[in-house]
């Protein structure tokens, strides 16, 4: 698995498909989460999209978070 790192954050996550944003350095599922948050132009919070939050700081959508074990 490929494990990648943020320079500005120094955040770390695995899975090339995972979005992280590097203006609010907050972590994505893929990269059409990472675009909804982006819709607007600026950034958007996880929870304003209803999303949830893993442990691991990465946001899912809430049915895939229910769903995946
Ligand atoms: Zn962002
Ligand atoms: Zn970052």
């Amino acid at each position: 698995m490929a494990t990648q790192r943020c320079r500005a954050c120094g955040s770390v996550w695995v899975g090339m498909d995972r979005a992280h944003c590097r203006c609010c350095c907050q972590t994505f599922d893929d990269a059409a989460l990472f675009d909804a948050h982006r819709a607007t132009g600026s950034c958007v919070a996880g929870s304003e999209l209803d999303l949830v939050q893993t442990k691991n700081g990465i946001w899912l959508r809430l049915l895939e978070a229910s769903t995946a074990r």
